[in-house]
């Protein structure tokens, strides 16, 4: 039975690694400028959405996607700026947000990430290359003019999730902790946590007003009454699978239940990222201990 687990672990690993980040015709991909305020746009291409802000210090670039993207998103930050791209954060591990880091590490671009960025992707033996710099708890840059505070969350998306915060442009990226495209996903096996990500939520919300424009790891620019809707939604399942789990349901039954009927329609992915059935599992998963 042991081996059975084991071996079902491990498969299932591969198969998610495999199907979560199949990667796209890179020949295809567009890289997409969005203007967010101020000096701060970001771009869409393939992978989560890259943060960029320019001014007389350099650029500062929030994630890289896929390495084969590099030149193009180097040409599309070139429409913003001919300053060099001096730093970039990686939000967390994930392979469509850290893609670039060798090449842009091969411009003399520095890169930053919180110290479980690095552990994690060690432990994991992803082939992009490591932040060369990490951070704890927290780290300022004071650059363009601007404090841009980069910060840990609680585990959430994974257990390496950083918020970058431009105080004065009033603009946070949040990594794929906050997506608009799906149910939140939630990696487990990187040290994420659904009750993780409700307090991350409740701090998102905690530090934005009702000017705040909110970048997600994947998705649109979003406000903090979007995000509140969103974590609220989260408070609900996660009292129904409470509520599910002093019944004594399993998770099968829990994911068979319907428990999450009222928001499919607009957040099931239906595919095992973002889906209520992965999202259900991570829930039970922080609830039944
Ligand atoms: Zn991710």
């Amino acid at each position: 039975m042991k081996t059975k687990t084991t071996l079902c672990t491990l498969v299932c690993t591969l198969a998610l690694t495999a199907g979560a980040f199949s990667q796209p015709d890179f020949d295809k991909v567009e890289i997409k400028v969005h203007p967010v305020a101020g000096q701060v746009s970001y771009l869409e291409g393939a992978g989560g959405n890259i943060g960029v802000f320019v001014g007389d210090d350099g650029v500062f670039l929030i994630d890289d996607q896929y390495a084969p993207l590099t030149d193009k998103i180097v040409a599309a930050v070139k429409t913003l700026s001919d300053k060099p791209i001096r730093f970039l954060v990686n939000t967390h591990m994930h392979p469509d947000h850290t893609g670039g880091n060798e090449n842009f590490g091969k411009m003399g671009t520095l890169i930053f990430g919180h110290e479980n960025v690095r552990s994690q992707m060690a432990a994991a033996k992803a082939t992009q290359e490591p932040p060369l710099v990490t951070f704890g708890e927290d780290m300022s840059f004071h650059i363009n003019g601007e404090t841009v505070y980069v910060f840990k969350v609680p585990d959430a998306h994974t257990n390496g999730d950083a918020y970058i915060v431009f105080k004065d442009t009033n603009a946070i990226h949040t990594g794929d902790v906050y997506r608009t495209t799906s149910y939140p996903y939630i990696d487990t096996a990187n040290g994420g946590s659904f009750l993780g990500t409700i307090k991350a939520y409740d701090l998102l919300i905690e530090i934005s007003n009702a000017d705040t424009k909110i970048i997600p790891g994947h998705g649109v620019i979003s406000s903090v009454a979007d995000v509140r809707a969103f974590r609220d939604m989260l408070l609900v399942i996660r009292d129904r699978v409470s509520r599910a789990i002093s019944d004594g349901k399993t998770l099968e039954q829990i994911q068979a239940a319907g428990l999450t009927k009222e928001y499919d329609a607009k957040w099931e992915s239906g595919r095992r990222i973002g889906s209520a059935a992965a999202m259900l599992e991570a829930a039970h998963q922080d609830l039944a201990n």
